[in-house]
């Protein structure tokens, strides 16, 4: 068997960037990643800099693998540096976040707005018994008050766990337990397709199995707008935002943390397995995702910048929260669904808003992609200056569909690598400096070291395919997972020792580019050839017809691994010619090895709540097996009615 993952699908085309852009890039010069690389330490240092520290730091960096700490010594606060280092400068009257409600309701706060809500709700935590080391747990939709509530938070120094407000009681019970949390802010409910998401409800019942938990902090976002179930109102516990917020006084410090003191746990997205509650700490993450905010999307300070991510993921604790806001960024935040009341709603937000940084995941191109092109084209989107995305690995149509719909062929579009983990994008094109290439997220930042090995550790040169690990540490890198330092060293540094195992495959091509394949568990073996399902997915999207494709490897007497492959069609496409002409289109497109034995045109794939393609359950599904772990998937049907319909084509 071969050690390394083998590299089929050809992508040819080019993007540089355009001049313009180059000219007023925030970096444009090339020599800062040899200036990064010669003295890092120095290099990192720089950026910490542009931030204000309460006590400056003696050492940038402890070493002691597996365990970094940054800027020892350093005394600062996130929320003084988000937020009132703002308000009392120059963007005191600028606009901090934009928060469009579902409903169409649009509410916007100023810095020095933001200052003063953020202040009273720190303020009322402190009554309601929260304190500097207290851990709260966030369960909102996304209305700005979850800026607002995570900011009081870091004001305070009680770190934060947010959780998505798609999960279940049972996901949160988890979570809330594991953490010991002794608060809870939620709202009442909030909007996702026309309908109310019952967040207090779901936190009544989980709190029922949780004893660390005092009380609950709700916001109210729904009120007497709509009939539905509020849950229970526990005298002692819950108390009304409304009832306690606004009376607090203005007058809130921001406590002095220590660089490493915990900022937030985060449990990641359970795309693999269980999640793991992911320990960031202070000031290294605030360097970190401020940095690279500043370089990766280029911001400006007349930027609209619109990710789209909730912000119970990593992406939008650091880059709708922390990051854009350590800049002085104008930040969009939408509450609800894409399609409602129309398919298109983002383009519409670009369009009121004026938009002009979009960040987004390949999970929701692939689904613009197949609702057609008209939806983006009745909108005026040129405002949108850059683009990135996020998430999983983007195939190389849809990274081309988004340049062009949504670009309108102007925009660089930056391919973002990063995890829960690394706090901080890793691997990105710079948009002033990067040849981009649909598919490839290019090269390490700089200040980043990234190795592709081999399953035995050894470090590959040149064109190869393998595994991707990290080098050397990062300033926002995890401290580790919550209540199991054996699991962080299991998990991350085990398998290469001295360096971080990033669970993910890589490809590097002749130019030094490196293309992510995925994980590593979803990698194929066909034959003694390591395939990546993602080749085999992009090959499958690259057909007119098709718009989206999870491929996964299941036993195969002969070959050790057959490719199935569960294909979505997009809108207006049908026939049962298709599963003979894709697999053939595959073959044509990276060889006859990857011909799928198996094609299945279905109607929806299972998916995490963050929207990411769940292979181990059509792995499960195709080889008979009972299902693994559903708690992280968005809609249980999907997977059920799969599997009715693969054990329909097999008897
Ligand atoms: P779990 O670790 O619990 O299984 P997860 O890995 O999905 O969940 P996240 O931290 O949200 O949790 O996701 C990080 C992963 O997402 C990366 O390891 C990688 O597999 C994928 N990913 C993120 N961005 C990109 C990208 N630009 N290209 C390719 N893959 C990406
Ligand atoms: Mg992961």
């Amino acid at each position: 068997m071969s050690e390394t993952i083998e590299a089929l699908l050809e992508e040819g085309r080019r993007y540089p960037p355009p001049e313009e852009f180059t000219r007023n890039a925030n970096l444009s010069d090339p020599a800062v990643y040899d200036r990064a690389e010669k003295d890092v330490e120095a290099f990192w240092e720089e950026w910490a800099d542009r931030l204000d520290w309460f006590e400056r730091w003696h050492t940038v960096l402890e070493w002691n693998p597996p365990y970094a700490k940054w800027f020892l010594g350093g005394k600062i606060n996130a929320c003084h540096n988000c937020v009132d280092r703002h308000a009392e400068g120059a963007r005191a009257d600028k606009v901090a976040i934009i928060n469009e409600g579902e409903p169409g309701d649009v509410r916007t706060l100023t810095y020095s707005e933001l200052r003063d809500e953020v202040a009273r709700a720190a303020n009322a935590l402190k009554e309601l018994g929260v304190g500097r080391g207290d851990i709260v747990c966030l369960y909102m939709p996304m209305i700005m008050e979850l800026a607002v509530a995570m900011l009081a938070c870091a004001r305070i120094g009680a770190p934060h766990t947010v959780v998505f407000g798609g999960f279940s009681a049972e996901s949160l019970k988890e979570r809330i337990n594991d953490t010991r949390a002794k608060a809870v802010i939620t709202a009442d409910g909030g909007w996702r397709r026309g309908k109310v998401v019952p967040l207090k409800r779901t936190i009544d019942e989980a709190l029922a199995q949780c004893p660390s938990v005092s009380r609950v902090l709700v916001y109210r976002r729904i009120g007497d707008a709509a009939e539905f179930d509020a849950g229970q109102w526990v005298e002692g516990r819950d108390v009304w935002w409304h009832d306690i917020v606004p009376k607090q006084s203005t007058d809130c410090p921001c406590e002095p943390m220590d660089s490493e003191d915990m900022l937030y746990v985060l449990y990641t997205s359970g795309s693999t397995g269980h999640p793991k509650g992911i320990v960031h700490t202070t000031g290294g993450y605030l360097v970190g995702t401020s940095a690279t905010f500043h370089w990766v999307f280029d911001h400006k300070e007349e930027d609209i910048y619109w990710c789209t991510a909730d912000v119970g993921w990593v992406t939008g604790h650091s880059y709708v929260v922390y990051g854009p806001l350590a800049e002085g960024a104008t930040v969009v935040m939408y509450e609800g669904a894409p399609d409602a009341p129309d398919k298109d709603r983002f383009w519409r937000i670009v369009e009121r808003h004026k938009v002009s940084i979009l960040y987004t995941a390949p999970t929701a191109i692939r689904t613009f992609m197949k609702w057609g092109d008209e939806f983006p084209a009745r909108c005026d989107l040129s405002s949108l200056r850059l683009l990135g995305t996020v998430g999983e690995p983007i195939n190389p149509e849809a990274w081309v569909w988004y340049r062009d719909h949504i670009g309108g062929e102007r925009c660089p579009v930056v391919d973002t690598w990063w995890q829960t983990e690394t706090g901080m994008i890793l691997i990105s094109p710079l948009p002033g400096i990067t040849v981009c290439k649909p598919g490839s997220a290019t090269r390490p930042l700089p200040g980043i070291g990234a190795a592709v090995c081999a399953e035995d550790g050894t470090v590959l040169e040149g064109p190869r395919g393998g595994y991707l690990a990290l080098t050397q540490p990062w300033p926002a890198m995890l401290r580790g997972i919550f209540n199991d330092p054996d699991r962080y060293v299991e998990q991350y540094w085990s398998q290469f020792p001295g360096k971080y195992f990033t669970g993910d495959g890589v490809k590097r091509d002749e130019e030094g580019d490196l293309w992510l394949l995925g994980r590593v568990d979803d990698v194929m073996n066909v034959a003694g050839h390591r395939i990546s399902t993602m080749e085999v997915e992009s090959a499958l999207v690259d057909h007119p017809a098709v718009a989206e494709a999870a491929v996964i490897g299941r036993s195969h007497d002969v070959k050790g691994q057959a490719i199935a492959a569960f294909v979505l069609l997009k809108s207006g496409y049908s026939g049962d010619h298709l599963p003979k002409e894709l697999r053939a289109h595959v073959a044509k497109m990276i060889g006859p090895i990857a011909r799928p034995d198996d094609l299945y045109i279905c109607g929806d794939l299972p998916k995490t709540r963050s929207g990411k393609i769940m292979r181990r359950l059509l792995r499960d599904i195709a080889e008979g097996r009972a299902l693994g772990d559903t708690t992280t998937l968005a809609d249980p049907a999907v997977v059920a009615s799969l599997r009715d319909q693969y054990e329909q084509t097999e008897a």
